[in-house]
């Protein structure tokens, strides 16, 4: 069934919806994007995700094309018109199409692009892979220096996700000056000891909100976290490992450069956060 998508102010069908060829998000991957996650026909962490993408925006000084209240009509219409009950919404702003390909920003008065469009996932709370963990392996981190902005420039990412294919898994962990940062689209978490260990925020990583509402419920819960960075010989050490985001919730880790984890299954913490983190977002979503 062809998707309702929304494109600079207008609900078109899929195929309908045309970006120029001048678009800077397709030319220099000049553009910023979130993803929210829906589930009983609500959006979780909405506020979250509209605070990032304002900060994301004002990093590279783009214009925002839209309002906060505008955006929550605009993501609350695509669920209806596309009967959205579990799934995603992909947002994503970029600096426009001036008429010719430059470095230089165009003038300020080059009207952004804004498109969002939903995907269904009928099953995504209820995820085989929570309950069989996940394995990653460990490569060398690639990126630009700004991950704290959620730009498109998805493809050192997108090559760690072959890399993880290539070698039968899950997902890869980069790593940078002898400790990890992040997932190549998750924050990475490890637990030694009932201690929940996760990167320090910086500019070397994406400020996840996800990470910052499972944070926020574990010290609620009275665990201890601890912000720092770990390198792989420690998170191979450790009794279990996860990784957040806002499409896999909370996601436990088995496997990390071929060393399991504990007996390999799922641990009671990252089991537990997951359950926390899925009632209160229910119960907050709007
Ligand atoms: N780090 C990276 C590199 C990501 O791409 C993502 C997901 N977009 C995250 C962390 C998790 O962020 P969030 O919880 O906001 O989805």
């Amino acid at each position: 069934m062809s998707r309702t998508v929304y494109l600079n102010g207008d609900y078109l069908p899929e195929a309908e919806a045309k970006v120029s060829i001048f678009d800077r998000g397709f030319l220099m991957a000049d553009g910023v994007y979130e993803v929210t996650s829906v589930l009983g026909g609500k959006l979780i962490d909405f506020a979250g995700h509209a605070a990032r993408l304002e900060r994301s925006l004002s990093e590279l000084d783009m214009r925002s094309p839209i309002g906060t209240g505008a955006l929550l009509e605009v993501h609350r219409e695509l669920v209806r018109l596309n009967d959205i009950d579990e799934g995603m919404i992909y947002l994503q702003i970029t600096r426009g199409a001036p008429d010719d390909r430059d470095f230089v920003y165009p003038p300020e008065d080059t009207p952004p692009t804004i498109v969002l469009f939903t995907q269904n996932k009928p099953g995504l709370a209820d995820s085989p892979a929570a309950k069989r963990g996940m394995k990653v392996i460990s490569i060398p981190d690639e990126r630009w220096g700004r991950r704290d902005i959620k730009t498109v420039q998805l493809l050192y990412p997108s090559m760690g996700k072959m890399m993880a294919k290539a070698a039968g898994k899950d997902d890869a962990w980069m790593v940078e000056d002898g400790a990890v940062t992040e997932g190549t689209s998750n924050n990475a978490y490890i637990v030694k000891d009932n201690t929940i260990i996760t990167r320090n925020l910086g500019n070397e990583i994406l400020h996840g909100i996800t990470r910052a509402a499972v944070l926020r419920f574990a010290r609620e819960a009275q665990m201890q976290v601890e912000e720092r960075g770990f390198t792989i010989k420690e998170a191979q050490a450790a009794d279990e490992a996860f990784i957040t985001s806002a499409s896999t919730f909370v996601m436990p880790v088995v496997e990390i450069d071929d060393a399991t984890l504990g007996d390999g299954t799922p641990g009671p913490v990252a089991r537990r956060l997951r359950e926390i983190y899925l009632d209160e977002s229910r119960k907050a979503a709007v």
